[in-house]
This record gives structure tokens, sequence and C-alpha cells, in this order.
């Protein structure tokens, strides 16, 4: 069948069999584990994906794959196939259905939602164990970078919050028809054992956010609405001022903000 892609919707299709085996591979799944995909696509990953899963829930926005789809995966019948955008979608509902021990989500991300996909996670309150994502290399690198790089930013702070962030490996866009202008990394997030105590998570969202509004300046300049004395107080039993950069600050740090600004 002639598929017409539709880059509005980050339609690049995985067509290398290694790189799928290696993507699924990595997420270690088994038949205790409840595994969400979001954008299937043709179903590359999900063929295999779903005869390890106890099941999985897979989210398309495009109708237009329902039979490639329906063709490809209509030996399993432990999967549900649901056409809608994902981002509307109440997972949280959802998966309320079902009975597993591992939540996990193993996905070709479509690029241009990548962010917002995350964050519903998150927002929503859903936090599966594991996720195993790829997407575009410089997101990748923004969510695993590390305290004092260029890269750190609000989600790297936020995601580690949460999760162990590892940078699995990296995939050339050549992999993908059609070929897209950028490369792709395939990142695992592992849901920490212990996280730290936090006293109201949407201040700690708050601070760190304020705290990167404006990259090149001072805490002292975004951070000017709080209470300034208790931000000093805490920044200095750290060996900071005021004048440090967001940049400069661990989660640790945040965490501590937060939780005396609350
Ligand atoms: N998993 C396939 C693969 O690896 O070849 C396709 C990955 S492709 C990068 C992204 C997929 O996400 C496309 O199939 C696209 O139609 C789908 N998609 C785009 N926006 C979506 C949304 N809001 N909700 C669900 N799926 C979406």
């Amino acid at each position: 069948m002639n598929f017409k892609h539709k880059k509005s919707l980050g339609q690049n299709f995985l067509m290398d069999d290694h790189i799928v085996n290696k993507i699924v591979d990595s997420a270690n799944i088994d038949k205790e584990t409840l595994v969400i995909e979001i954008g299937p696509g043709k179903g590359v990953m999900s063929s295999l994906i779903i005869p390890k899963a106890k099941y999985t829930l897979l989210y398309e926005i495009d109708k237009r794959l329902n039979t490639i789809l329906n063709n490809r995966l209509s030996v399993y019948d432990n999967y549900k196939l649901v056409f809608d955008d994902f981002l509307k979608v109440d997972i949280k509902n959802e998966i309320c259905n079902y009975s597993f021990n591992n939540l996990y989500v193993v996905a070709n991300l479509p690029y241009y939602i990548t962010t917002p996909i995350v964050e519903k996670f998150i927002d929503d309150n859903i936090f599966p164990d594991k996720m195993v994502l790829m997407m575009q290399r410089e997101v990748a690198d923004r969510y695993s970078a590390k305290v004092n790089t260029k890269n750190y930013a609000y989600l790297s702070v936020l995601l580690n919050y949460y999760y162990d962030i590892e940078k699995l490996f990296d995939v050339s866009r050549n992999c993908f028809f059609p070929v897209p202008k950028v490369d792709s990394t395939v990142i695992c997030m592992k849901k920490k054992k212990n996280m730290l105590y936090v006293k109201d998570i949407e201040i700690l969202k708050k601070v760190v956010k304020d705290s990167f509004r404006f990259k090149r300046k001072t805490i002292k300049n975004n951070l000017k609405e709080y209470n300034l004395e208790i931000v000093l107080r805490v920044l200095e039993k750290y060996g900071y001022g005021l004048d440090v950069r967001a940049e400069a600050l661990s989660l640790s740090v945040f965490v501590d903000l937060a939780n005396e600004l609350v």
C-alpha cells in the first residue's frame, strides 16, 4: 500500500530491524508488564513488544494506519489499539482496568510533542516504572543533562527527581523513512526507588521553572517574586550567593529551596 507520510504528525518510520530489536530488547519487557506505546505507526515495534508483554496499549492518532496495524497485529489478543491523540486520552483511568506488576512506556515518539508527552505522565501522576523512548538527540541531551552543563534545564532537574536517566544509544537519521532533518537518541528512564523528600511537588516545579526562566540571569533576578531572604539562606548552605545561575544548582539544592519556600 502506498502510504503518504504526514510530516505534521512526525511520521518518520523506523526502517532498520536491528534498531527496532535493540530498542525493544533494552526495555526488558516481561509477562507481568503493561506497556504503553505512543505512535505505533506501521507496528514494527509493536509486533515485538506485544508478545513479550502481559498487555499493550497502543495509541495512534492516524486512522489511515488502521488496516496496516490490524493486519500486522491481529495474531495477538493481548493488546488494545486506540486511534486518538495521546495527549487527550485519560491514561490514568485506562490503566486502572488492568492488573500488572510494571508499567513501561516504549516508543519512537512523534518528535513535535516529545515534551508534552513526557510532561503528561508527570502531570497526570502516572510515573511509569520505566520509559524507553526515542527522541531528537538535542532533547535527549537536555533530559539527561547534568548540573553545570549547557543543556541543563527545567526538565533535566524535574525528570531527575523522579527518574534515573541513561542515554542508551544514538540512531542515525538514515534509519528512518522519510529521512528526518535530525538525528535521534534512545534514552531509558527508570523510576527512582528513593526519591528526595518534597513537601509540595507543585512548588518544586514552580521554583525550578522560574529559576530557569531567563537562563543567563541570576537567581536573584529570576526569583525576585520570592522571599529572597529564605532563598539566600538556603543557597548559603551550599556555598552560593544570590548571584548564582540556575544551571549551577543541583536537584538537592532545588528541593531544599522548594521545601523552605513552601
Ligand atoms: N513507531 C513507529 C516506528 O517506529 O516506525 C512510528 C513512529 S513515528 C516517529 C511517530 C508516530 O506517532 C506516527 O505513527 C504518528 O502518526 C504518531 N502520532 C503523531 N502524533 C500523535 C499523537 N498526538 N498521538 C498518538 N500518536 C501520534
